[in-house]
């Protein structure tokens, strides 16, 4: 599989490869290019090369583009769910939810060349007349992660170009494949060589990318999408480039059930918001307070929930946890477990690898001091803690580094709104679990969780200098 720069598909230029593996069967599911940064760099120059034209053309050249892409990403639909299966382990439900959302964004981000590009102001000169005028700015670095690799992917490069932007994509090492169908399916859809370019990498390598992407002057913007440790070491790189950067990181996210709450309802979303894609979203729910009248019945219907839910190969339809992403990722999980455990956590479901899958995994009285009670574990393995009111729940929800997302159960929406406001969460969600997201909405964390917004609409903000233009019609006086 080749990278693509400037409307070419070429090897990388030190004519290495490595190999995308699928994490379920261990297959090899595409030999890769492993691009460095020379290959960023000539990303970089082909896109800065395409950005005159393409900022120049015309909306419904650019709208066309969009909608052809979405035509062409629904006619592959198949294929994109099994490569998602293959490459990443998701499961045919979260590839389902993926693909719909990308077809949604390729869509609106279609109306995006439309908008309105700016705003004239008043001005107290008279005869001057002003405006804040919208404009691309230039090439954007897209580093994208493997866990949503479609979504996450998609909206990473599409408001972006939308608006006029070129950009080069770095997609994860661990889901090339699907970084390379998405930019595929822009080739196919007409968007003029350069616009999009595409540049890969081995394991281990990610940095020799994301070091020319940060450091390259003519790269205007970076979003990025993963960790919160690599978006901070990247944003104190930008930091001295002053190169602004969207951030979306990790979170541990709190789901907050009220007494009254109808138990059925509130077990089956909190499963799902648990355990979609194997806990590797994040959105998911990592910890549960619970009021404590109903603290008990709660955590033994969700165990039972979690212990039936069925593990195994992702293409299987049936499948609900299928594997974690790698043998790092899985021995990182069954090591925190082992601590949480060690230090006098009980295990209510699961709590044991089944390589490469780890089953959905409940547990209760863990300390607030192992990893598993304040750090992201990117795995299906939620922590259940009772709670004696709603001010406690909100105290211990807030105590957190990360600030992502956070739901509330509750028996009645206004009694649900009441503990919602008081939550420090980029998002929030009543009578609904934690994961959600639709192109338009403002999606995005707060506090170690990142900061600004991919939501189309909402991304004009990000990938577009604002600029301040007057005009006079007639000579005006000066003072000297
Ligand atoms: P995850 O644990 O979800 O893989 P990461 O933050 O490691 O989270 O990865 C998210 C994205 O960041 C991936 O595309 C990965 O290759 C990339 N990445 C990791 N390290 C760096 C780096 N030093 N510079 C640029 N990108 C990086």
């Amino acid at each position: 599989m080749r990278q693509l720069i400037g409307g070419e598909w070429i090897d990388s230029r030190n004519g290495r490869v490595f190999d995308s593996v699928s994490p379920w069967s261990g297959e090899v599911v595409a030999t890769v290019a492993a691009g460095d940064q020379d290959d960023t760099r000539a990303a970089i120059e082909a896109a800065q090369q395409a950005f005159g034209p393409w900022s120049e053309s015309l909306p419904h050249e650019r709208q066309g583009i969009f909608l052809r892409a979405a035509d062409e990403l629904e006619r592959r639909g198949d294929e994109v769910i099994a490569l998602l299966a293959h490459e990443t382990g998701c499961t045919r439900h979260f590839a389902d939810i993926q693909l719909e959302f990308a077809l949604s964004l390729l869509r609106q981000s279609a109306a995006l060349p439309y908008a309105s590009q700016g705003q004239l102001l008043p001005s107290d000169l008279p005869g001057t007349r002003a405006m804040a005028v919208r404009r691309p700015v230039g090439v954007v670095g897209a580093i994208a992660p493997w866990n949503a690799a479609l979504t996450l992917s998609s909206r990473a490069v599409a408001g972006p170009i939308a608006l006029g932007n070129t950009v080069v994509l770095k997609p994860s090492e661990h889901a090339p494949a699907c970084g390379a169908l998405l930019a595929e399916v822009f080739v196919a859809a007409g968007l003029p060589p350069g616009v999009l370019n595409l540049v890969t990498h081995g394991p281990g390598e990610a940095a020799f990318v994301g070091e020319e992407l940060i450091a390259n002057p003519l790269v205007r913007r970076i979003n990025f999408t993963g960790s919160t440790t690599t978006g901070r070491r990247l944003a104190e790189a930008a930091g001295r480039h002053l190169k602004r950067m969207l951030l979306q990181l990790g979170g541990h996210n709190p789901l907050i059930v009220l007494d009254g709450v109808d138990l059925d309802y509130a077990v089956d979303a909190a499963v799902f918001g648990s355990f979609v894609h194997q806990g590797q979203v994040c959105m998911c729910a990592r910890r549960i307070y619970v009021e404590r009248p109903i603290a008990e019945e709660f955590s033994e219907r969700f165990a039972a929930r979690a212990a039936s839910l069925p593990v195994g190969d992702p293409a299987d339809p049936e499948t609900v946890i299928g594997p974690v992403i790698s043998r790092w990722a899985l021995s990182t999980i069954a090591r925190r477990v082992e601590e949480a455990v060690a230090h006098g956590a009980r295990v209510l479901a699961g709590g044991e690898a089944r390589p490469p899958c780890y089953p959905a995994t409940v547990l209760v009285d863990v300390p607030p001091d192992v990893e598993l009670a304040f750090d992201e574990t990117f795995g299906p393995v939620v922590v259940i803690d009772a709670v004696e009111d709603r001010d406690e729940a909100v105290r211990r929800a807030n105590a957190s580094a990360f600030g992502m997302n956070a739901a509330v159960l509750a028996a009645d929406a206004a009694q649900g709104m009441e503990v919602a406001r008081r939550l420090d969460a980029g998002i929030v969600h009543v009578n609904d679990q934690t994961v959600n997201d639709e192109p338009q909405m403002p999606f995005g964390g707060t506090k170690d969780s990142g900061w600004g917004s991919f939501g189309v609409g909402f991304a004009v903000d990000e990938f577009t200098e604002l600029q301040w233009v007057t005009t006079r019609d007639a000579p005006r006086p000066f003072p000297f």
